[in-house]
């Protein structure tokens, strides 16, 4: 109750906060000579946010807010979608969450099964579950061959590490790993906003949840390293909106630096150590594929040697072949993704797209910038 008072429901901190955004933006848009300020959410929940509070609405001419890369299902490749779909048909089992509607790129083609749902629809066994746990709990009894479909950023990561590190998985049950790294995307966007010739990326908001496993200071490459100041926030209106601020106060001053500005209530500077541990004991760094995107070095992880009896890669002979352009036809949701084009710049928004029928990954999850704005509306 008192974060909601403090953090959502307090009109007088969010008017003040606006009005402050209001004077600076104009003065730095002068400073660093750009008409726009683009300011970066790396996490789908920040979209979700920005969003739902209307706080676009709320932002001057001059402040551009864009979403990231930040929802699993919408980057999970196409690839990984169709090999579980396969061992769905083959008979495994299939535990999933969050995938289970994502279509592939093959989906529209005759003749091809192209979603875990149209799977099972034909008979697979494809069981939705809320965690990892779940599925440990169900292969148990099942005893029967199965595979989970083991997604998600570094907050999900080390519910899956300790689960292997303490022997709780079944050896019926293996795991697909298509887990994925925050930071190493947040920097290809930001880099790619750079080589296009387009307006570069004036500040970023790093993702709180993440940052409570990885810490704020995984985000100090972009100051360092870009001249880009970095804040992590909270997921209440106000937190945004300091956000804002604080990367405007930043640009103003000259001194850009990476800020866990007042989510100390949850992130510390080195993260959860315990956590970090977790993972490197189970998971190694891999090059990962970003869909629509292609492959994002070191971007990834995947089960260590130690743990290779789980990997359903290795124990099926699944080889990953190169990257191939994974969108469904018309999809724009790389571009969204990147933050280079917002969901109704895509014809298909609100169309043939939409949250009860998705074209494209980014209309599935309620991290999806496109699932977002369907159901908020853009709030321009
Ligand atoms: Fe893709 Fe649908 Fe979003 Fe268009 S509206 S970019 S088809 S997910």
């Amino acid at each position: 109750k008192q974060i909601d008072a403090l953090f959502r429901e307090n009109s007088e901190l969010a008017k003040s906060i606006t009005e402050q955004i209001h004077k600076l933006a104009p003065i730095v848009s002068k400073e660093i000579g750009r008409e726009k300020i683009k300011i970066m959410n790396f996490c789908g929940s920040h979209e979700w946010v920005t969003t739902h509070y209307g706080l676009r609405a709320l932002m001057p001419e001059t402040v551009e807010l864009i979403p990231g890369p930040g929802c699993p299902v919408c980057v999970t490749p196409s690839s990984d979608i169709e090999n579980v779909i396969k061992l769905a048909m083959e008979g495994y089992t299939v535990y999933t969450f969050g995938m289970f509607q994502v279509t592939t790129v093959k989906h529209y083609k005759k003749d091809e099964v192209g979603s875990l749902a149209a799977a099972r629809a034909l008979g697979a066994d494809v069981r939705i579950v809320y965690s990892f746990v779940d599925a440990i709990e169900d292969a148990k009894k099942s005893g029967k061959p199965s595979v989970f479909f083991g997604i998600g950023f570094e907050t999900t990561t080390p519910s899956y590490a300790v689960l292997f590190e303490k022997e709780k998985v079944p050896k019926n049950l293996l795991f697909y790993s298509s887990l994925k790294l925050t930071a190493p995307a947040a920097e290809f966007a930001v880099r790619l906003h750079k080589s296009k010739g387009l307006v570069p990326v004036s500040g970023v908001i790093g993702p709180g949840h993440v940052s409570s496993i990885i810490g704020a200071i995984s985000w100090d490459f972009f100051p360092r390293e870009y001249k880009i100041p970095a804040v992590v926030t909270g997921f209440e209106p106000i937190d945004v909106l300091a956000g804002v601020l604080k990367i405007l106060q930043d640009l103003h001053s000259g001194d850009i630096t990476y800020t866990n500005l007042e989510y100390k209530r949850v992130v510390k500077y080195q993260g959860n150590v315990y956590a970090q541990v977790e993972i490197n004991k189970v998971f190694k760094l891999v090059d990962a594929i970003w869909r629509g995107i292609g492959s994002i070095p070191k971007s990834g992880l995947d089960l260590r040697e130690e743990y290779s009896m789980y990997n359903a890669r290795e124990q099926l002979g699944i080889k990953e072949k190169p990257w191939d352009y994974d969108l469904p036809p018309g999809c724009r949701c790389n571009e969204v993704t990147l933050g280079i084009a917002y969901p109704t710049d895509c014809p298909m928004f609100m169309k043939a797209c939409t949250p009860a029928r998705p074209w494209g990954p980014c209309m599935v999850s309620m991290e999806g910038a496109c699932a977002v704005w369907a159901r908020f509306g853009s709030t321009e």
